[in-house]
Parts: structure tokens; sequence; C-alpha cells
């Protein structure tokens, strides 16, 4: 299908730029993490402000590597917020720390610093924030009520961990125009393909944290000694110690290729991205002001980064019929939710049939079976619940066309009559 038809969900931004530097690489005969890695940890660190930049094959492993090296074990509590991805919460996992889910904003879905301050314990090592959508979290109120909620424990403030993988690139404006991902310990950024820059799989975790930089480096590599990578180049020694059982996360010379072009052109693509979301806020403001759909929080001047465009079904737009439970995402919720659940299942069936993919942003963590074995219950985090209930998220990126844009409001203003 042709984009005539069919507006995917998300389509990556791929120039000649990007094919050639790729093919360079493969030309070069050094396919791994080599020079180009080099360079793309050196030119990000740059954009973004930090003295270190540790490229790795994913968001994920950024999370991972972060909290390993923060020294975070079994035995430990991360505090994270609900109202994400899998990785947030997994991530603690594989440490052997236990996370602690807590609510977010029902605004902004970010993570709520009066729930994340109440869940703080004598065990919380780390708080974890999302900057969901590309909106920044509130991290100076959430430093400020851990902080407090930690001196009352008689524990150190526990360090703060941005989960940036959807805030590049967001500056926070009340905090000087810095970068979202840069103000915590450690900041995890990542390059999948449907984030806002892309190198297929790849993220960065970010440190002004000389120690924290110095354990990514190596426990990327199987634990191996710093530079090891350099050990089939002409400078290179065959020579290495293992220190650790590290993991295989670092990033290729060839996905470095690539990340260099998207990061010289993310002020782009971060416009363009700007421009499909004021289009949508301004074609979707009468179903707003009908109360059919919610818009997003659009942030203070051009912070947001965009990578998600997430609205919300309203009150306005009433259930047609009544609740189905065997619809996607109703039976989970509580009783209360289902029929706005079972609405949102349907505006996602009817965009799908008028050739718009759409997906939604998130089923809250303590929903799912891993996160009820720990405990969770549907009801419990209610402010995640309720925006999950109504979400629906619409196709933007670069490339997209204002024609593009007029569809999915008319499709959204059928589908929400
Ligand atoms: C994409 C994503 C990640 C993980 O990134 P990968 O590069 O896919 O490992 C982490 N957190 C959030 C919120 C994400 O959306």
């Amino acid at each position: 299908m042709s984009l005539d038809d069919f507006i995917p969900f998300h389509r990556a931004s791929i120039t000649d730029a990007e094919r050639s530097a790729v093919l360079e690489v493969l030309d070069s005969g050094w396919l791994t993490m080599g020079p180009k890695v080099a360079e793309f940890e050196d030119a990000f660190a740059e954009f973004v402000g930090v003295s270190h930049a540790v490229a790795l094959n994913s968001g994920t492993a950024a999370l991972h590597l972060a909290f390993e090296g923060l020294g975070i074990g079994p035995g430990d509590e991360v505090i994270v917020p609900t109202y994400t991805f899998a990785a947030s919460a997994e991530t603690v996992v594989y440490t052997g720390a236990t996370p602690v889910l807590v609510d977010v904003d029902p605004a902004t879905c970010n993570i709520d610093p009066e729930s994340a301050a109440a869940a703080a314990s004598s065990t919380t090592r780390a708080i974890e924030v999302v900057h969901v959508g590309g909106l920044p979290a509130e991290l100076d109120r959430v430093s400020a009520s851990l902080e407090s909620a930690a001196l009352s424990l008689g524990i150190g403030p526990p360090p703060l961990v941005e989960d940036a993988a959807h805030a590049f690139p967001t500056r926070i404006s009340d905090l000087g125009g810095r970068f979202a991902g840069t103000i915590g310990r450690a900041g995890a950024y990542s390059f999948y393909a449907t984030k806002t820059i892309t190198t297929g799989e790849g993220g960065m975790l970010v440190t002004n944290d000389d120690t924290l930089a110095d354990r990514a480096r190596s426990m990327r590599l199987h634990g191996i000694s710093r530079d090891a990578w350099k050990r089939y180049t002409s400078s290179g020694s065959w020579y290495y110690e293992i220190t650790d059982p590290g993991f295989k996360d670092n990033l290729t010379d060839l996905a470095a290729a690539l990340g260099l072009v998207q990061l010289a052109r993310a002020d782009e693509l971060h416009m363009s991205r700007a421009e499909i979301a004021r289009q949508y806020l301004g074609g979707l403001s009468d179903l707003a002001s009908q109360g059919r759909l919610i818009l997003p929080p659009p942030g203070s001047g051009d912070e947001h980064s965009w990578h998600l465009f997430m609205v919300r079904i309203g009150p306005g737009a009433r259930p047609r019929d009544s609740v189905d439970e065997s619809l996607p995402g109703v039976g989970v919720l509580p009783e209360s939710l289902r029929a706005i659940a079972s609405r949102r299942a349907r505006v996602v069936e009817e965009l799908r049939s008028a050739g718009i993919g759409t997906s939604v942003h998130f089923i809250p963590l303590h929903l799912h079976p891993l996160y009820a074995r720990l405990g969770y219950r549907p009801g419990q985090l209610p402010a995640a619940e309720a925006a999950y209930a109504a979400t629906v998220t619409l196709p933007i990126w670069p490339g997209m066309t204002s024609g593009h844009v007029d569809r999915v409001v008319a499709a959204l203003a059928r589908a929400t009559q």
C-alpha cells in the first residue's frame, strides 16, 4: 500500500546522507564498534552537553547499565512510574532489585512527585523518571519530594535516572534549556526504529559521573579492560583482562554512522515533528472543545520532542454501544473504565479501516501479568489506568504531509461522533 492509502504509525526518515554513510562503513572493512562509534559518542555528548556518552545497542541496555553501574542489586528498590514501556522496569529486575511502581500525573502521564515520595522506603536506591512522549517530567519537584522523603527515612537522596527514550531533543525551559536526559545521575536515550533519531536499534547512556561511565564502557563489552575493541587494530594489543561478568551491549560502526547523520539532522527532524504537532493541535481543537477528544499538553515554549502525539477519547464521545469485554485492553481495567476503553478500541479499529496506523501508549506496567505476580492489581494506580483507557497515539513522523494530518483529523471526527 502506498502512503496515499495507508498512513503508517511511523516511518523513519532516511536520506542519501544516511545511505552513503552506511556504505562508507561497509567499504571500510571495519563493521563493529570502532572509530564511528567513538565519533558518534563525542558528537552526542557535545550536542546534549555532558562529559560522557556511551553508545550501546539499545536504550534498554543504557538503562540496565545505569542501574548496574549505580550498584543496584538484590534487596534494593527502584521507584518507577507505571505509565511506560517494558524496558523502564525490566532493567531494574535484571539487576535483582525490585521496581516499585507509582502513579502518574493525570494530565501529563509523567511521574507524580507525591506518589513517588510516598513509595520511598529505607531500601530505595534510585528513582527513575520517564519523559512520556517527549514532554519533560517535573524533575525539580520529583527530586525535592524524594529528598525530603529520604531525609525522614534517614537515607541519602536516591540518584535520579532519566529514561529519556522519548525525549530527544527535549529542552527543559525551567532548567535553563538543558536537555532532558542530562539532569539526573544518568540518562538513557533510545535509537530504536520509531524513535526521534534512529540507528535501527541503538541507545546512549549519558552521565557526568566518571566512575559510572568507566563501568558502563567495560560492562558493555564482557567486562574486559577498557579499550578492548582496539585489540584488532594496528594500535591495539592482544592482551586484555576480564574484571567482571559483563554483557554484549556495544553499538556497531554501521549503526553509529547512521546515528551521526541522524544527529546532524536532529533539529530538522524535530522541527518537522513540531510542525505536525502544531497542525494536529489546530485541526483537532474543535473536537477538543466539544469534549470528544482530550489533546496532549504542549509543554512550554518548544520544549516537547513530540516523539508521540497522544490523544484521549473525551467524555463527549459517548459510547455508542455496550461495553465489550472482548475488545483489546478492556477486561483488564476496573469496571468504571471499561466503557471508555471499549470506545477507544473501536476508534482504533475505525482509524485502521480508514487506513491510519495508530498505537496505544502505554498499557500501565502494573496491569501486566509480570507485575501482577509482584502483587499489583487493577485499581491501584488510578490516574495511569484512566489515561490508558482513553488513549490513542496518532502517527507523527517527519515526512508526514498536511494532507496526511487532515485525513487523520477527519477520521477522528467520524470516529468520535
Ligand atoms: C523505546 C523505549 C525504551 C527502550 O529503548 P530500546 O532502544 O528499544 O531498548 C525504554 N523506555 C521507553 C519509555 C521506550 O519507549
